[in-house]
């Protein structure tokens, strides 16, 4: 386990413009891949609900439980996982086109998860950088950078498209690695099992949120080393979560 590490200097007070506040780079600074989906905005229900009409419309049954355990998932690994191998190779690309047009049509019920902002701003106050690491589609990604409002807070956003395979394979994690390389350590924040399994096939360890609807133990069984119940919790212990999880990056 790493040592507490304190602020570099103290953040401005409350009010102070961004480029007041610590440069994000070298000495302790942490970089945060920071999943979207279930760790800062409520969408894992609207997924369920919109990949369950997607299976529908073509003919698929499945019980919306077991879609919800496979969030976490992007779209290229859902459907095989969800229904087979069989169904992804017939109606793999019809399913992710009709799941699109229903998830569509839910977007604007979405809403932030309690501290979501807050954990972007006390990752920034601190002088540590983020990079929100997503397999949603890009547009749907950069609604919810505007929802958060956090274009000034975090260093970089990835999508689906800036990888060939998505979650619990690593590529997500260690594309927003390469652009957090100058960072002292590095950390993933996610909510799924699938998270977990990722950051770990890349090497860095995980901090796992609830509010995605997975339990803490399953989260700890898959390899988070620490468990909060939302963003709000962890922005509330968040130097203690650094110091306990975040690690030197692989090089
Ligand atoms: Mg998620």
């Amino acid at each position: 386990m790493t040592s507490k590490t304190p602020p570099r200097q103290p953040p401005p007070p409350a009010g102070e413009p961004l480029d007041a506040w610590p440069a994000p780079q070298g000495g302790d600074a942490v970089g945060a891949i920071v999943d979207i989906d279930g760790t800062l905005v409520d969408t894992n229900y609207q997924h369920t609900v919109a990949w369950g009409r997607a299976f529908a419309d073509h003919g698929v049954e499945v019980p919306l439980w077991r879609v919800h355990r496979h969030n976490g998932m992007g779209g290229d690994q859902l459907v095989a996982a969800v229904a087979g191998d069989d169904v992804e190779a017939r109606l793999g690309d019809e399913i992710r086109e009709s799941e699109a047009q229903h998830y569509a049509e839910l977007i604007g019920e979405v809403t932030l998860l309690p501290g979501a902002r807050d954990l972007l701003v006390g990752l920034r106050r601190r002088g540590h950088r983020a990079v929100l690491a997503s397999s949603a589609k890009l547009e749907e990604v950069e609604h919810y950078v505007d929802l958060l409002d956090a274009r000034e807070l975090v260093d970089a956003w990835t999508s689906s498209a800036d990888v060939d395979r998505t979650k619990p394979h690593p590529d997500l994690i260690a594309t927003a690695a390469e652009r957090l390389a100058d960072s002292a350590r590095l950390v993933v924040i996610g909510d799924t099992t699938w998270d977990a399994v990722a950051a770990d096939k890349a090497g860095i360890p995980a901090i796992g949120l609830l509010s995605g609807g997975f339990g803490a133990d399953e989260l700890r069984g898959a390899g988070c080393c620490g468990v909060y119940t939302d963003a709000a919790d962890l922005a509330a212990a968040l130097d203690d979560a650094l110091a306990g999880a975040a690690s030197p990056v692989p090089r």
